[in-house]
This record gives C-alpha cells, structure tokens and sequence, in this order.
C-alpha cells in the first residue's frame, strides 16, 4: 500500500532551487565547479575541522577513507553491533574484518568497556558510530590509542562536551542521503584535520593519478565524487544548518511532550551530550502493535535495523550483543523531517496514544 505519511521527507526552499539554476545556468555541472569547493568549505566550517572532500555518498566516503588509512586484507576494525550496515560493509569490501562490539544501555553508542575486550594485534581502527544523532563517549574511545573514524552519518549538528561531531576522532564520514538531518538526495563528505588523510583521499578519489602528472596512474584509484549539481542543492541545505537541525528537535519535542505518560523508551540522551534529531526513535514491547496501527493508518513508522552481526554477509551469531539486541527487536522510526506538517504530528501521535489506550 501506499503510505500517506512518509518516514522522511526534505525541506526544500528557494535556497537550494536558485543555486541549482545557477549550477545549470553556467553549465556546471561536475565535480570541478565552486559548488562543491562551497559545500567543502561550509561542511569543513560547521565541523569546526581543517579538510572536507565531498563525495558521492556517506558508504563511499567510509571506503576511501579506510583505504587512505592503508585498512585492508586479514585488518581488524571494531564497529557497533547496533547500526546501519554502511560501516561494517565498507570494512568487509577491503578484505578487512569488521568485529562487532555491544552497545551501551545508556546511550545506544558503542561500549567502551566492550571495546576493550574484542582489541589484538590485527586490530586497525575503530569505527565509532554517532547512532541516531548521539555522539559515543570519545574520551573513553580514545583511551585505546586507536586511530577512531566517526560515522557522524546521521549526527549533524550533534556535540559531545561542547564540541562538534565531526571533529572528535581522526576523520569523520558524514551522510547527505535523502533522509538524513542535512541533505542533497546522495552524498556524503569526510571530514579531517590530517593535511595527509586528505591528500591521499583526495588523490585516491582522482583515479589515483599523480597529482604532478595527469592521466598517470600510480595508484588503483576511483571516483566516487560529488557532483557540482548535487554540491549546489547541499549548500542551499548547509546554508541552512541551523534551521534544518532546530526543525527536526521542534518534533521530537512534540513526540516527547506526547508520550511522556506512555510505556515507551524514548532514545536516552547522556548528560555529557548534545543530541541532534535525525528520526525519532523509541522502544517499546508492543512494538508489533504500533507498528500495525501505523501502517492502517497509511503512517511509515518502521522496525530499527535488525542486529548487525546477524546479517546473511557477517555470518555471525548473534550472541554476545544483549543491548544491541534488545533495541534492534523493539526500537521504531517514527517519521521525522523539518517542517512535516503539524497535522501529521498529531496523526501520529494521536494513532500511538490508541494503542495504549
Ligand atoms: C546513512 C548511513 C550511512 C551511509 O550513508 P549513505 O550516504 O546512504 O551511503 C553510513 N552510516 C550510517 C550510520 C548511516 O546512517
């Protein structure tokens, strides 16, 4: 059937639209014209870090920035047991092994007192995923001495002790998906304040030719660029940071002031973070239940991601991941986006509050 509310949907004004047709109307359209300089320069500026190199897509962005960390054959990298798949299949796509670790009943991030235990001598990296909008305790991550690459994917505008996502570990990965907090249909950027990182992603990125002398390959490299079109949307997006990230809090604070009296788990929030809505999510044992009322009511309030470990490619059983487990089998999305309609709001919350009646 056809969902009459959507679980997403972008905010698109003027903004975007103009610098679309001044894209279009200078005939630039590839990854050399200044839009995507602008939506470098404005991602770099927002995550208070020194480079950012636009790319097709948060999962690309993963894959050159291992590469450019030299991860590969038979290297260990720790990732959550509870978060998209991007992650541990860009680990699995360079030969390397992602090695799931529990999450923490606190903040839905990655356990460090978990971490700990799954570390050896093959272990390259660790992969700390700002899941759902919430940054994971970095102080505690870097106790490791492991180099840590942030998937701030769905954290846009999110902090960890004051400081921005983005900035907190060697380079972060950021997703400009359709549905993620800031957005131009596909996209992504890393982020970093290594001056070698970003070279050395940026020459893999450029078919890995010399950078002294074109069309000379000294390196397989790829393209996995933005394209100027595409920058020129994100800047319109990244123009408006503020507004886009205060939207989506406007509606949690709805579901939240909603629910409270309800059995529900809204996602928890640690005191030492700043947390930026990307869908809203809460876990509750009647689950199935509101998930069928939802869809009767043509509303697209979807199951979280199943437990990763557990996927067909990893392979893996699925024990050893009590917490991530228990969210992967009770957690829900309910639709979140700047400006959704109010009357949606109330749809939704009016359909959630029945089940409990
Ligand atoms: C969305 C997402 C990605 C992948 O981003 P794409 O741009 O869709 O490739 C990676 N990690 C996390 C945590 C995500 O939510």
């Amino acid at each position: 059937m056809t969902h009459l509310i959507p679980l997403s949907s972008i905010s698109i004004s003027n903004l975007e639209k103009c610098y679309v047709n001044d894209a279009l109307d200078n005939n630039m359209l590839s990854s050399s014209g200044t839009y995507v300089k602008k939506f470098e320069n404005l991602i770099a500026y927002r995550t208070n870090t020194n480079y950012a190199i636009a790319t097709s897509s948060g999962t690309s962005s993963l894959e050159l920035l291992l590469r450019a960390m030299d991860i590969g054959f038979n290297d260990e990298v720790i990732v959550p047991a509870f978060t998209f798949a991007s992650p541990a299949l860009a680990v699995a796509s360079l030969g390397a092994k992602p090695i799931f670790v529990d999450i923490s009943q606190e903040t839905w991030t990655i356990d460090p007192s978990e971490v700990m235990k799954k570390i050896n001598k093959r272990t390259k990296a660790i992969i700390a995923v700002d899941i759902l909008g919430h940054p994971c305790d970095y102080d505690e991550l870097k106790k490791f001495g492991l180099p840590i690459i942030e998937d701030a994917a769905e954290a846009h505008g999110a902090t960890y002790k004051s400081i921005p996502v983005g900035s907190l570990g060697n380079a972060a990965i950021f997703s400009f998906h359709a549905n993620k907090v800031i957005s131009c249909g596909e996209g992504g950027s890393v982020v970093t304040n290594d001056i070698n990182l970003n070279q050395k992603i940026r020459n893999l990125n450029s078919f890995g030719m010399d950078p002294q002398r074109n069309y000379w390959h000294i390196q397989c490299g790829s393209n996995r660029k933005m394209s100027n079109l595409v920058a020129a949307f994100g800047v319109g997006q990244l123009e408006r940071w503020a507004e886009l990230i205060a939207g989506r809090k406007e509606v949690a604070k709805q579901y939240d002031d909603a629910f409270k009296s309800l059995p529900i788990q809204r996602r928890p929030v640690a005191e030492w973070a700043e947390e930026s809505v990307w869908l809203y999510t809460l876990a509750s044992e009647k689950r199935q239940s509101i998930l069928e009322a939802c869809i009767k009511n043509g509303i697209d309030a979807r199951a979280v991601w199943p437990l990763l470990p557990e996927n067909p490619i990893f392979n893996c059983d699925s024990n050893g991941y009590p917490i991530a487990k228990k969210i992967s089998s009770t957690a829900i999305w309910l639709p979140t986006w700047s400006f959704m309609p109010q009357d949606y709001i109330e749809q939704i919350i009016s359909v959630i509050k029945n089940v409990f009646k």
